[in-house]
Formats: structure tokens, sequence, C-alpha cells
């Protein structure tokens, strides 16, 4: 071999080297993220991008906005979104339904997407005239819901992701709660074995208690789950004495 044979089939040796490396550091970086993994600070992003849109009280812009949003991203997730459209006490409800295939579900998981008009419960009486932000009463299971739609394996037991609309209005005049959840269970023909609705779970120091409207097994098993996975000081064995 010449010496300018040699520099050739070193530099063609090299350059292949350059190309598989720069190949590897490629894939790498552009590796699908684990779809099973529940990533915590994605959800906690999407409760920010909720709370910048501004109040998400029926009828606002908010309220609009948020409801395109979560179609994206749950269509990008790759569901169907279909909304189930209807009315209660002369107010519209766009309940927004996420499935993955025409089955009929076998689990369904809710949050509610709307916020309260009135923050009637502040501790500050100048704010009770003012919509909620809700960062926490709304925007934490939404955030939840869609970071499941994420990462929920695909060959699960047919499921769904429900987004109410209009539950947060009770006690204020021409309202009431949980319009929106009513409206689907009387207009929507199906027959789950479980529905489990999640609501306030954003909490810095996180208790949720059982809850006493829901089915005993049921609340039984996620409880025990729970405690079995590490997180029995976040579900608390005890009903709220409080509520
Ligand atoms: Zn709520």
């Amino acid at each position: 071999m010449t010496k300018r044979n040699a520099t050739l089939y070193l530099t063609l040796i090299f350059s292949l080297l350059t190309l598989v490396i720069a190949w590897y550091i490629a894939s790498f970086l552009t590796r699908p993220p684990d779809s099973a993994s529940f990533d915590g600070s994605r959800a906690y992003a999407d409760v920010i991008t909720q709370v910048q849109m501004g109040s998400r009280t029926p009828g606002s812009t908010g309220h609009v906005q948020i409801r395109e949003w979560m179609r994206a991203e749950l269509q990008s997730a790759g569901w169907v979104v279909e909304i189930h459209q209807t009315e209660r006490l002369g107010q519209p409800i766009y309940n927004v339904i996420a499935k993955r295939n025409n089955e009929s579900p076998q689990i369904i998981l809710g949050a509610h997407y709307d916020t309260r008009l009135f923050a009637d419960n502040d501790p500050n009486i100048e704010n009770h005239s003012l919509p909620v932000p809700g960062a926490n009463d709304g925007a934490s299971g939404v955030a939840l819901l869609l970071e499941l739609a994420r990462t929920l394996p695909e060959d699960t037991i047919p499921v769904w992701l429900v987004f109410f609309d209009a539950e947060d209005n009770g006690r204020i005049p021409g309202w009431d709660w949980i319009l929106g959840s009513r409206a689907f269970v009387e207009e929507i023909p199906v027959n789950p074995q479980a529905v489990v609705i999640v609501d306030m779970i954003g909490d810095i120091d996180l208790n949720i208690h059982l809850e006493k409207n829901s089915d005993p097994t049921i609340r039984a098993e996620i409880w025990e789950t729970a405690e079995r996975l590490g997180y029995g000081n976040v579900f608390i064995n005890s009903e709220n004495i409080a509520c």
C-alpha cells in the first residue's frame, strides 16, 4: 500500500466511523419517550398551560381554547376525539370524549375541564365575584388524563377518557352541580365496569381521602393499590370528616 492509498484508506475509515457515531447520537436524541412512564413534570406543564388560558368558565374564550387544545393533544397521542354536545338548564354543554377504537368502554376515566364562575369560597371576600383560576380545581384532573392519554399502553381493555363540561357551578342561579356528567350518563349508552373521576389532585400536600359517594369495591381496590405502590401517605384510608 502506497502512502497516498493509506491516507485515503484511513480517511475513509474515519469518515465511516464519524457517520456511525453521528447516527447513533441522532437515534438516541430522537428516540420517542418510554410510552409506559407517566411524566409528572409534563402533567404539571399542562396545568400551567391551562391556567395561562385564563378562566375556563362555560362560554368564555378560555373555555373554547382549552377544548381545542385538549383535542389537539389527544389526537397527537393517537386518540379519536368526539364532542358530546347538549344542553341542561338552557346552558350549552360540550363534553369531550377520547377513545382509541369503536369498542364500548370497560373503564371510563373522567375529569372536568370547566372552571367555576365565582370564587365564592375564597378567604378574601373581594375575590368572591371573580372566576376561580382552576389550577387545582379543573386543570389538575385534565392534566392527569392528558398524560395518561400519552402513556397508557395500547393493549389495555377499552378505555375512554371523558373531559366533562359544566360541572362546578352549583349554588349559582341558573346552574347546578355536575350538569355535564349527568347529561353524559343520560344520553350516552355505555355500560362500563368502572368509572373513575379525578378532580383537585394537584395540591402541594396532597391528601386524597376515601370518597363517600363511590362504589366501595372499586374504591377499596384503588386505595389498596396506592398503598401497595407506596402512596399510602397520599391516598388516606379514611373519609374526610371536614366535608
Ligand atoms: Zn371541581
